[in-house]
């Protein structure tokens, strides 16, 4: 007998990534090579002395459950990187620490959004937005994110859809899908738009805010008023090549983080502890691997750009930051989708399909550069003949 599920699944949403590398695993199952751009996450391995870290920790005995807002070493030296990173005061009470960035946009949506509400957040964006938005009832509200604004959010535009029903603002700098970057003059129009609002609060995902390749990374935090009404989402598995370990945080005001922690006693109950404890070493450790990440990342960029300029068909922006390119795919005249399909089953180049990241996302790709340049001029010549042979 079918299970029958709750109503409330009807309504959530999904990353396409994971599908598209099932996809790809399966043709690699009967023998298929095919090239993995389909994938977000950094192709190198955790800085040694991280993982050092967490071997110690499990070998001393750190295996047993922490305060769910995480440990107090980790939430003070997370307080000390945001405070130093994003010229603020934070202290360790406004931090919660959880297992990857992820559960900070499910907490916050949970513990203020009521059905009704409206949300704003970036199309094409990350998808679990407009997944959350929807599974707690409340309405949608898309920004759309232009290829002729560089991929920046349109100040102007989201001035106009601020309602009286506005609960909070999604923004996410620098961008996945689109390596787009929100500069100060944007975060400022926003931050005017949110001030004098009591019971509105912006969700900053910053968790690419350390890959970025020019210039520097703006906060909102940083504008008079916005440190209360932001809820801050960075994490470790970007920067420092952690996504398997699941760690990430959000900084809040007091009050939320108090309701964001009793949430994680009512799910998790803690982020594990000697990846708690990695996480310290992590901030407080030489930086270096991570810079030299962001290093390898800038080299990519130049191939796979330049690389997607020369396909006729492909046009592509620089991004700015994040390990993302978003090439418009319209010359091909094919749609994103069978486009995506197309290049997997028929080149063995597994990449993402714009919708997958929203509606505003049609006419485009996503492909992560997070693979070595070896790997992404094949990728690129696979494209190019592949899109011959149709
Ligand atoms: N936010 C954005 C924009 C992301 O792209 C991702 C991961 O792909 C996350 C958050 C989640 O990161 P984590 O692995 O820390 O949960």
């Amino acid at each position: 007998m079918d299970p029958i599920f709750a109503k409330r699944m009807e309504t959530l949403g999904t990353e396409t990534a994971f599908e598209v590398l099932a996809k790809a695993k399966a043709l690699e199952k009967q023998g298929k090579d095919v090239v993995h751009l389909e994938i977000g996450e950094p192709d190198f391995d955790t800085p040694k002395n991280i993982k050092d870290a967490a071997t110690k920790a499990l070998n001393s005995g750190f295996t047993h459950y922490t305060p769910s807002a995480g440990m107090p070493e980790l939430r003070q030296a997370i307080a000390g990187y945001i405070s130093k990173t994003r010229k603020l005061d934070v202290v360790p009470e406004e931090v919660v620490v959880t297992p990857g960035g992820k559960p900070i946009m499910f907490y916050s949506i949970l513990a203020l959004v009521n059905p009704g509400d409206e949300v704003m957040y970036p199309n094409p964006g990350f998808p679990i937005y407009e997944s959350l938005i929807n599974f707690v009832d409340a309405k949608p509200v898309p920004i759309p994110l232009k290829e002729e604004n560089d991929f920046s959010l349109d100040p102007e535009y989201l001035k106009q859809k601020i309602t009286k029903k506005t609960k909070m603002i999604i923004i996410n700098s620098p961008e996945n899908p689109t390596g787009g970057v929100l500069n100060r003059d944007d975060l400022k129009v926003i931050a005017d738009c949110v001030a004098d609002r009591k019971d509105v609060y912006v969700l900053a995902d910053e968790i690419y805010s350390r890959i970025i390749y020019e210039g520097k990374h703006e906060s909102i935090t940083q504008f008079p008023g916005m440190k209360e009404k932001t809820i801050l989402l960075d994490g470790f598995s970007k920067t420092y090549a952690m996504t398997g370990w699941r760690l990430g945080y959000g900084i809040m005001n007091k009050e939320l983080a108090l309701k964001c922690a009793q949430l994680m006693t009512n799910s998790n109950s803690c982020t594990s502890t000697f990846t708690q404890l990695a996480g310290v070493e992590a901030l407080n450790g030489p930086q270096t691997e991570p810079e030299r990440m962001v290093a390898e990342f800038k080299k990519r960029r130049e191939v796979i750009v330049a690389g997607l300029n020369n396909i006729k068909g492909i046009t592509c922006k620089k991004p700015h930051g994040a390990f993302y390119v978003f090439p418009n795919i319209t010359g091909t005249g094919m749609d994103c989708r069978k486009l995506g399909d197309h290049l997997l089953y028929n080149a063995g180049v597994a990449v993402l399909p714009g919708t997958s990241f929203g509606k505003y996302g049609e006419g485009y790709l996503r492909l992560s550069f997070a693979n070595s340049i070896e790997n992404i001029k094949k990728a690129l010549d696979r494209i190019a003949k592949g899109l011959e042979k149709r």
